[in-house]
């Protein structure tokens, strides 16, 4: 039987429709929640990224600021920057967004955002809480997937998990947010002994490798959920032909496009998994749901008492 599509776009409405209510108890209060997002030079993707984050904070009505540094800026005008937006009072988010120029020591930069304001998570301060069991803002990607999980009625409590990947970003956050959901985790990296072998015995399995399709079916228990954090773009016909050899929509689309999106999971995993996320349209459209969410908590922890001075007077 194939598997349950695990819808993240029909998961994101509904985290949309919940920060709407959020967002309008803030506005009664005056509060406008604000996420600035700066991008540094001419990078397209990143430039596509940063459009949908902003493209996402204007439907929810929060203030977006978009700041773009040329890519020679130095590391101590893009410090100047940051602390700029520090400051402000009216921005409570702050997106770096990665991957910064050679010149630039992104960790440095990463380090100088206020941790109340780091709705990315990767601030050390807002990791060490993760570790403590004591999240604040957490990376927002394991995030979605943790929403993907809950809201798809997904058992993770004693289930046996494995994280394909152990990325600052993806990987490491993920195991944590699973272990403190009381998953048994499994962490694989690139000198892991029979991979396949390994993922095998999971009930669970997130794929955040970045290697086209390399999660094939023998890597999946019949049955397990299998979520898919790759974002790969193909543009190799042969490639393509083989891994949509039974998906005949998705190969006429990558033959009329020239490209596809796929994910870290090869398709024919649909023939194995219970639950399966797909690529595109699975953890992509939470990332961004869980950057506007940790941006509307952001602004009600930093300005919050203010909407109880409010009620007040
Ligand atoms: P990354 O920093 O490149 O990390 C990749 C991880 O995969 C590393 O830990 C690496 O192991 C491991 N790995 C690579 N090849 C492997 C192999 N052959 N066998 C076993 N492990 C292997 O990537 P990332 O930033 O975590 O991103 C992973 C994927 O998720 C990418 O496709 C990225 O585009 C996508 N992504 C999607 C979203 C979204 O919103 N959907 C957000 C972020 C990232 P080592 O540590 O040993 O090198």
């Amino acid at each position: 039987m194939p598997a349950r599509i695990l819808n993240g776009n029909a998961i994101r409405d509904q985290i949309y429709s919940e920060l709407t209510g959020e967002i309008a108890t803030l506005s009664s209060a005056g509060i406008r929640p604000g996420l600035a997002a700066v991008l540094v030079g001419e990078n397209p993707a990143s430039k596509i990224y940063v459009s949908s984050k902003i493209a996402a904070s204007e439907k929810l009505s929060l203030a977006s600021i978009n700041i773009t540094p040329p890519a020679t800026i130095s590391t101590a005008d893009l410090l100047a920057i940051i602390e700029d937006l520090n400051r402000r009072d009216d921005v409570d988010g702050i997106l770096v967004q990665l991957p910064l120029p050679a010149q630039i020591d992104a960790k440095k930069i990463l380090e100088a955002v206020d941790p109340a304001k780091d709705v990315d998570g990767f601030h050390p301060l807002n990791v060490g809480r993760l570790v403590a069991g004591r999240p604040n803002l957490v990376a927002c990607t394991p995030l979605g997937v943790m929403e993907i999980l809950r809201r798809s009625e997904i058992q993770i409590e004693g289930a046996n998990a494995a994280v394909l990947g152990r990325s600052d970003i993806v990987g490491k956050p993920m195991a944590l947010l699973l272990m403190h959901a009381n998953a048994t985790v499994t962490i694989c990296h690139s000198k892991t002994r029979d991979l396949p072998e390994t993922v095998r015995r999971a009930d669970i399995v997130v794929a955040a490798l970045g290697r086209a399709a390399m999660v094939t079916p023998d890597f999946i228990r019949p049955g397990a959920t299998v979520i898919d954090v790759g974002i790969n773009r193909i543009t190799d016909a042969a490639l393509a032909e083989n891994l949509f050899e039974r998906f005949p929509g998705r190969l006429a689309g990558f033959r009329a496009k020239g490209s596809a999106v796929v994910g870290d999971v090869h398709p024919d995993v649909a023939n194995v998994a219970g639950a399966l996320t797909p690529v595109p349209g699975g953890v992509g459209p939470l990332t961004i749901a869980m950057l506007m969410s940790n941006t509307v908590r952001a602004a009600r922890l930093r300005r919050g008492s203010r909407i109880h001075a409010t009620a007040r007077s």
